[in-house]
């Protein structure tokens, strides 16, 4: 198998699952619990918390560890906005977000993007009203790979606060979150080699203080219920050794535009997506002019290799990409979109397979379609 969908989720980071193992094995124990067991989970629990934290110049104690990037996204939402407030939202964030936004009833004004998928500043402080209550932009767009100016734009909004969705940026380049002059920012393990199941919410002193789920009193009581230790754990080792994994990720540039260029010159009515000024060096978003992405899909599935159509999330689904229709596509053209996501263990050899078997399956789809 060829893995090319680490937008979707990135394989397992064995050496971080190891430490995480063996951590929970020697404290098998609720962190609330105050026994000496309880104490060693509650340690490694803080010990993680501060491994994120490093890696991303924050203070542990503005982090709170959620079940992934939706939840940090509704317990951001929760906190920066009520029912009835003005918000704004690229055209291209997580369907998290936006279903965060209808969840607490906000007014809900979507900023669009133009043919390459940018947005700019100018945009958003366009949009602002006097009953503006939050901007939602994200670091790096999960399906087109694009790039965001988050500090431009929450310079340009202030002091409106900035909600920013770094979940793909985290771990592919370098993050700061006081770079970024956002109030909230939230990140996913299983994007970086983490096992599914955890995420993390960072947010500025005294914000999103309002839990979405209540109960216990865990995490300084924004977020009730037992941690995912394991999971926990997992993502601060990789947190650990980030910048390894930023390295690897640059050096998947190279890779990338081959595989773009090589198609481009292979295949007719090859169009790439995205920003090529400013994007994520391992994602190669494009359609191929009257070939369905859901017919590619299983024909590459059966060669060995994992691709997405659209976004991971809503593959499965025969309805276009919001995304890619959000660029101006048709609807038809929007469902010929394909992603090809590089990763920590992608070869060239890798590569070289791919562009031997693609453009072969493309040939014959295309042929059976031309004989209907
Ligand atoms: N935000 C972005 C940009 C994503 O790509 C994803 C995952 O698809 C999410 C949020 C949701 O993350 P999670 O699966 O941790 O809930």
């Amino acid at each position: 198998m060829i893995y090319f969908d680490h937008n979707a989720t990135a394989p397992i980071d064995v050496e971080a699952l190891r430490v995480a193992i063996a951590t929970v094995s020697a404290a098998p124990a609720n962190p609330s619990s105050v026994h000496a067991a309880g104490r060693r989970a509650r340690a490694a629990v803080e010990r993680a918390r501060l491994q994120v934290a490093l890696a991303l110049d924050v203070k542990p104690s503005e982090l709170t560890f959620t079940s992934g990037a939706t939840e940090a996204l509704h317990l951001a939402v929760a906190g920066l906005v009520r029912s009835g407030d003005h918000v704004l939202i690229s055209a291209v964030e997580h369907a998290a977000a936006l279903g965060a936004c209808h969840r607490v009833g906000a007014q809900i004004e979507v900023v669009d993007v133009d043919g390459f998928g940018r947005l700019t500043p100018e945009a958003f402080a366009r949009r602002l009203r006097p009953e503006t209550r939050l901007v939602i932009v994200m670091r790096a767009q999960n399906e087109l790979g694009n790039l965001y100016p988050v500090a431009e734009i929450a310079a340009a909004v202030a002091p409106v606060p900035v909600l920013c969705d770094v979940t793909q940026a985290f771990g592919k380049i370098p993050v700061r979150i006081p770079e970024l002059g956002v109030r909230a920012a939230v990140i996913s393990g299983h994007k970086v080699g983490a096992p599914s199941g955890v995420g993390v919410l960072y947010a500025a002193p005294g914000a999103c203080t309002r839990p979405v789920f209540m109960g216990g009193p865990q995490e300084r009581g924004r977020r009730a219920g037992t941690e995912n230790v394991l999971g926990i754990v997992a993502l601060g080792e990789v947190c650990a050794r980030l910048d390894e994994r930023v390295k690897r990720t640059h050096e998947l540039g190279p890779l990338r535009d081959r595989l773009a260029d090589e198609l481009r010159a292979r295949l007719l009515g090859f169009h790439e997506h995205g920003d090529a000024a400013a994007r994520l060096p391992n994602t190669l978003s494009f359609r191929l002019e009257g070939l369905a992405g859901d017919l590619v899909l299983p024909a590459m599935d059966l060669e060995g290799f994992c691709l997405s159509s659209g976004s991971a999330c809503a593959s499965g689904s025969l309805t276009p990409s919001p995304v890619l229709l959000a660029l101006g596509l048709s609807e038809a053209s929007a469902r010929e979109g394909l992603r090809v996501s590089l990763g920590q263990g992608t070869t060239t050899v890798e590569i070289d397979r791919f562009l031997d078997v693609f453009p072969p399956v493309v040939a014959r789809i295309r042929a059976v379609l031309l004989e209907n």
